[in-house]
């Protein structure tokens, strides 16, 4: 099992439906986020063009914040899912620093670091993440990239794709759809 999210750019509209539902289903504290939208402009006018995309933890097969955790709060599970355990965090942000992706944040009550989980609590429960089910153009996808007949593997073998930051050398496994 090797769970990735695809994310179709040609499709998002940027409403931020997903960074809502991800902050309701994860209570997000005010002010903070685990995935949002960004906004690129390429070209110059008139041959201007905008992509939106979501974006979130790469769950990173080669993960730095995993690496440099002195506690093993940060550590992958099945699927390479990346989760910190808040009760063996002790809030020292080495983890904050090494992450290309600024995927990652402080919880300002508790002291521990928080990120996105793939929602890890609804694919116990067979249940895809949050922010894939209320996607109004339905341009997330989620599944195993290990089964070669998932939509996920089926979009990356038929579509032209790319991951943020390769350079960075994390190995992530959130890839974009592009034209
Ligand atoms: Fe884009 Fe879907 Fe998120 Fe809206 S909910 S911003 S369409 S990925
Ligand atoms: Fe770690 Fe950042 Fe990669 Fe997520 S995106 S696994 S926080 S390095
Ligand atoms: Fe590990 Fe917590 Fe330190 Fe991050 S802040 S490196 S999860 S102990």
């Amino acid at each position: 099992m090797r769970y990735a999210m695809v994310i179709d750019t040609l499709k998002c509209v940027g409403c931020s439906d997903c960074v809502v539902a991800c902050q309701t289903e994860n209570n997000v504290p005010l002010g903070y986020c685990r995935d949002w939208v960004t906004e690129t402009v390429d070209g110059a006018y008139p041959n201007v063009e905008l992509e939106l995309k979501s974006e979130r933890c790469n769950h990173c097969d080669n993960a730095p914040c995993v690496r440099c955790c002195p506690t093993g709060a940060s550590h992958i599970v099945e699927g390479g899912i990346v989760l910190v355990t808040d009760d063996e965090c002790i809030g020292c942000g080495a983890c904050i620093e090494s992450c290309p992706y600024d995927a990652r944040y402080q919880h300002p009550e508790g002291g521990y670091v928080d990120k996105c989980t793939f929602c890890h609590h609804r694919l116990e429960k067979g249940q895809n993440p949050a922010c894939v089910e209320v996607c109004p153009t339905k341009c997330m996808y989620f599944g195993d990239l290990d089964d070669p007949t998932s939509e996920v593997s089926e979009l990356l073998k038929t579509r032209k794709h790319k991951v943020l930051a390769p350079e960075a050398g994390t190995s992530p496994n959130v890839y974009y759809l592009i034209k």
